[in-house]
Parts: C-alpha cells; sequence; structure tokens
C-alpha cells in the first residue's frame, strides 16, 4: 500500500480540512536544497520547509555533530541540571543576539517561544505590582498556534471557535511611510487608555501574513514610543532569525533592541525542534526575589534538549561560513534580477525583498487555502518546485545553500506558471 493511502487511513494533518483536501505526497528523503518522493521525482525546496532547513536538508557537518551528541548526552531534565550544548549555545547566541540580551530561556518550538515571551511580560509587571493586561501587536500578525500566541495573531479567520478565551490585544497596523503618523498617534492612544504589558512584533517581515514587508524607520519609531511608555518590546524572530533578511537578526536593521526575543526555526537548522526566548537583564531582574513564586514557573519536558542544542550550535558554525554567507548573497542578488525583470509584468504586483526572501502578488483572486490557489500550489509541483502560494502571494525563501541552476528551476517555474494564471 502507498504510503499516501496508509496516512490516508490514521493521520490528522495540521491545517487540513480533511474532507476535501487533496492527498498528501509522501516523500522518502532530501538532500541539500532538494526534497524526493517515491518515485524519486526530485522537488526544489523553495521555501526550506517553512524556513527551517536553511543550510539543506541533511547537512553532513549538522548530522556530524548531532550523532556525536547523541552519543554523549541524549536528553535529561533542564530543571536542576545542565550542560555543555546548552551552556555554550546560550554564550553563542548572546554573543550575536542584540547587544542587550543577557539571558536564554529554552522551549520547544516557535509558539511556545511566543508563549514564555508573553508570560514573561504579564508576570515581570505582577511581580512589580502593577496589573497590565494588554498586549499590543501588528494586524495580520502570526505568532503562532497555542492561546497566547493565537491571540496575538491578527490572522484570526480560522480561529473563531476561540475568540472569546484570547487574551486582551489591541492591533495597530503595521508602519508605511504613508501611515506612520496615524499608527503613532494610535499607539499613544492605546499607551495612554490601556494598561499595555507588551508590545509583539514581527520585526520588517510578517511571514504567514504573506511575507509583508514594513518600513524600519517607521518600527524604530513605534519602538521609541514603546520604550518611553515602560511597555517592554517583543521582537517575534521566529521567520526572520538566522540570516533571512541577510543581516543575522531583522533587529539589527533597527537603533531600538527588544526586551525580548523569540527564536525557533532555522535556529536548529530544520533538523530537530527547538524554542528560545531570550531577555534583556532588566527582564531577568524582575524575577529575581526570595519570594518563590516570582521566578518563572514555566516549563518544556524537551526544554534544552542536548540534540537540539548540537543542531542549533552546528547551524551556528554554517551560519557564519564563507559558504553560507556567500549562498545569501548570491541568493540576494538573483533575486533582484528576477524581480527586475517582473517589474513591468502587469500580471504581477507588489514585489518586494528583503535578504533572501522575495515575494509579489499575482493579479488575480484567491482564497488563502481556495481551489484556485491550490491549482497554483500543484503547478509548481508538477515542475519539481515545492512553493506554497498564501492566497495569490507568491514567495521565495531558498536554503542559503541552494545552487544557482536550482534557483533558476523555482524562477523558470515560476514564470511559466504566471502565463497561466
Ligand atoms: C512559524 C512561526 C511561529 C510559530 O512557530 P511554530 O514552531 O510553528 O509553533 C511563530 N512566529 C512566527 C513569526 C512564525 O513564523
Amino acid at each position: 500500500m502507498s504510503l499516501t493511502k496508509r496516512d490516508s487511513r490514521h493521520i490528522w494533518h495540521p491545517l487540513t480540512q480533511h474532507k476535501t483536501a487533496q492527498e498528501p505526497l509522501g516523500l522518502v528523503r532530501a538532500e541539500g536544497a532538494l526534497l524526493y518522493d517515491e518515485e524519486d521525482n526530485s522537488y526544489v525546496d523553495g521555501i526550506a520547509s517553512w524556513y527551517t532547513a536553511m543550510y539543506g536538508h541533511c547537512h553532513p557537518y549538522i548530522i556530524q555533530q548531532v550523532t556525536a551528541q547523541m552519543k554523549k548526552l541524549d536528553q535529561v531534565v533542564f530543571t536542576g541540571f545542565t550542560h555543555e550544548p546548552a551552556v555554550s549555545l546560550s554564550e553563542r547566541l548572546l554573543a550575536i543576539l542584540p547587544d542587550n540580551q543577557s539571558r536564554i530561556f529554552f522551549n520547544d518550538n516557535g509558539s511556545t517561544s511566543v508563549e514564555a515571551a508573553i508570560k514573561m511580560a504579564l508576570q515581570y509587571f505582577h511581580n512589580l505590582g502593577e496589573t497590565k493586561d494588554t498586549l499590543i501587536a501588528f494586524e495580520n500578525g502570526f505568532h503562532g498556534d497555542t492561546f497566547g500566541a493565537m491571540s496575538a495573531s491578527g490572522l484570526s479567520v480560522y480561529n473563531g471557535p476561540f475568540e472569546k478565551y484570547f487574551l486582551n490585544v489591541e492591533r495597530i497596523p503595521p508602519p508605511t511611510e504613508n501611515n506612520i503618523d496615524a499608527v503613532l498617534q494610535q499607539l499613544s492612544f492605546l499607551i495612554r487608555e490601556g494598561n499595555c504589558a507588551a508590545f509583539l512584533y514581527e520585526p520588517l517581515v510578517q511571514g504567514a501574513a504573506g511575507m509583508k514587508m514594513h518600513d524600519a524607520d517607521g518600527l524604530d519609531r513605534i519602538l521609541d514610543m514603546c520604550k518611553e511608555a515602560g511597555i517592554l518590546c517583543i521582537a517575534d524572530e521566529v521567520m526572520t532569525g538566522f540570516g533571512k533578511t541577510a543581516n543575522n537578526f531583522a533587529s539589527d536593521h533597527l537603533t531600538n533592541k527588544p526586551d525580548m526575543i523569540c527564536l525557533s526555526k532555522a535556529l536548529t537548522a530544520g533538523l530537530v525542534p527547538m524554542g528560545i526566548t531570550s531577555c534583556s537583564d532588566q527582564v531577568f531582574q524582575g524575577f529575581l526575589s526570595d519570594k518563590l513564586e516570582k521566578g518563572f514557573f514555566h516549563a518544556h519536558t524537551y526544554s534544552a534538549n542536548p540534540l537540539a542544542c548540537a543542531a542549533a550550535l552546528a547551524g551556528l558554525d554554517l551560519l557564519d561560513s564563507k559558504e553560507v554567507r556567500q549562498g545569501i548573497e548570491m541568493i540576494g542578488e538573483a533575486h533582484t534580477r528576477f524581480a527586475q525583470g517582473l517589474k513591468d509584468d502587469n500580471r504581477v504586483r507588489d514585489i518586494r525583498q528583503s535578504g533572501v526572501i522575495l515575494a509579489f502578488e499575482l493579479n488575480v483572486e484567491m482564497e488563502r487555502y481556495g481551489n484556485m490557489r491550490n491549482r497554483l500550489y500543484q503547478e509548481f509541483m508538477n515542475r519539481g518546485v515545492f512553493l506554497r502560494p498564501l492566497g495569490n502571494t507568491i514567495y521565495i525563501l531558498p536554503p542559503y545553500l541552494i545552487k544557482p541552476e536550482e534557483l533558476q528551476r523555482i524562477y523558470t517555474a515560476i514564470k511559466e506558471v504566471i502565463d497561466l494564471f
């Protein structure tokens, strides 16, 4: 029996309406930027498997480092114990994170890294004896699917059943050159009216919203106002972290440093799940007390799993390597050339780029997960290219070590597919 048939009997897939969904494709292996199905057809992974496998799939160095760790110490409770991979990773991360970051808290995925940051922000003020119960977030943000992260996410079309259980969240539009004054006005109103604990934002690129990009100056002005008001700024760099915007972190493009940063996805080089919430010393100090309950009583069983830490350390080695730096540059330049060629095509609009991320809209209306969008997806797959259009938004976010000819295969497929719509 085929993988697909066996799957269909027992598995409940994420983001899937099983009554109408197409069958999933069985994959058997992956190498570099390529995924292979049961018939050995290859697909270029144009989105690095949701921006995780940035150094390519099954990278021998990462496998070697994780294998070595696996033979030494596999998994251990992280309350009352510590270990070399966690300590090294903290040191290495703090050396490259914005320099006000001072503590690393381990989680096990992106949503929980956000969840921990929200809880830290709320408890920070609680510990100080202040009641601050409101978060500020961008419209159409995405921060994960657990309750706190989901509350803060503005993409709530499918969140109907849960809305009445959400946290208090006020939303502001992402800044543009045109709306920034209005946004700041709205923000100052929220600050005066509300008990705002934190501002949670995806810096510069809103991934799930469709790789929407906003203005760095505008974001800096928003952060200025939040900082001035003592609101904790939480940068959700789960998608943008580790080189996507050409800098290590999107926050590196800004003058204001966040009080907390959420990391996951490429953190562990696409091999094993892990999340991290880092914070400034000021935040950490807010939890120190002779009273036990002022500590942060939040844990995940696999917190700081040694194998995940080893994968992350190997990923940092690669991020620093000449090959990866050159790859980031090569992709950035190739994207710019490709975008140049699309510029005058009236079938597309809003072409935008940040580092290795390139996105644009097709001038055809499509629902986010509708039939037209599914056809678009399938046309790419038929051409051996894995992209996941978000409605009519087509975006590319390839592994840094993708070969130029594989990148070309993506561009060619896009050109051909545009002709069909
Ligand atoms: C993917 C993502 C998350 C959620 O991470 P999971 O590991 O899928 O829970 C949170 N924030 C952003 C910006 C993301 O892109």
